[in-house]
């Protein structure tokens, strides 16, 4: 049983991946067991180009973000496992959690983040109850999003980035995984708010 599973490889989902992992010393968050399904095939960032994005160099390319994302999570958080090549197909509620069938195994998890993007070619069964139309998007691009409160779909089911409703930059789709990932782990924490920053000393 996963204690948190992150859907999708682009950018909510691995910037969640990088504050849910970056809390290993937390004594709420260091038993806890993360896993990020990385697929990245048909992340946004794929082909996007970022002149305006506080941090990153003007020029920086969506595909170098999705490489060195995964670098980053590898090196710094390894303890949070990478399911590489797998897509998911099914994601259905189970006695303590989610099932989350892919192409190629099945997983079981308390917690699930969908950080799939907004496009209406999404193939999961078991999110169709969520499914409508993006409140933030031009009608004509038919794009969607899950129904959620704060990201919140229902009790332990998240969904991050544009996907969540929120207009597409890449700020704020980061920002969005990053926001989820502080729900958890203040979820983790018996409520109480929960945030992760290291500190020059
Ligand atoms: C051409 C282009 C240029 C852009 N330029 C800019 C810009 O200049 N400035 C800016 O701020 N923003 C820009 N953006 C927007 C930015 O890239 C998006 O807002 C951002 O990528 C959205 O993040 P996301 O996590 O919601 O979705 P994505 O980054 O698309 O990530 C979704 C992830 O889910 C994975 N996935 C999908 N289905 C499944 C499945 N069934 N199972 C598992 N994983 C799955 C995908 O492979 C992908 O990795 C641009 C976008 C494009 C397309």
């Amino acid at each position: 049983m996963i204690d948190a599973l992150i859907i999708g490889g682009g950018a909510a989902g691995l910037s969640c991946a990088l504050v849910l992992g970056s809390a290993q010393n937390k004594a709420f968050a260091k038993d806890k067991s993360i896993a990020i399904i990385t697929h990245q095939k048909t992340s946004h960032l794929q082909t996007a180009l970022f002149n305006n994005v506080l941090g990153l160099a003007p020029g920086t390319t969506g595909e170098s973000i999705l490489d060195n994302g995964i670098a980053q999570l590898t090196a710094l958080y390894p303890h949070v496992e990478q399911i590489d090549h797998e897509k998911v197909s099914d994601i259905s509620k189970s006695e303590n959690g989610f099932t989350v069938t892919t192409n190629k195994s099945t997983y079981t998890a308390k917690i699930v983040v969908v950080a799939v993007g907004y496009t209406n070619l999404i193939n999961i069964n078991g999110l169709e109850p969520f499914i409508e139309p993006h409140p933030r998007a031009a009608a004509e691009k038919d794009r969607i999003w899950l129904k959620n409160t704060d990201h919140l779909i229902e009790t332990n089911l998240y969904v991050a980035g544009t996907l969540a409703g929120w207009r597409s930059q890449f700020a704020i789709a980061s920002g969005s995984g990053a926001h989820v990932a502080t729900d958890i782990l203040t979820l983790w924490n018996n409520g109480k708010h929960a945030k992760v920053h290291d500190k020059v000393l």
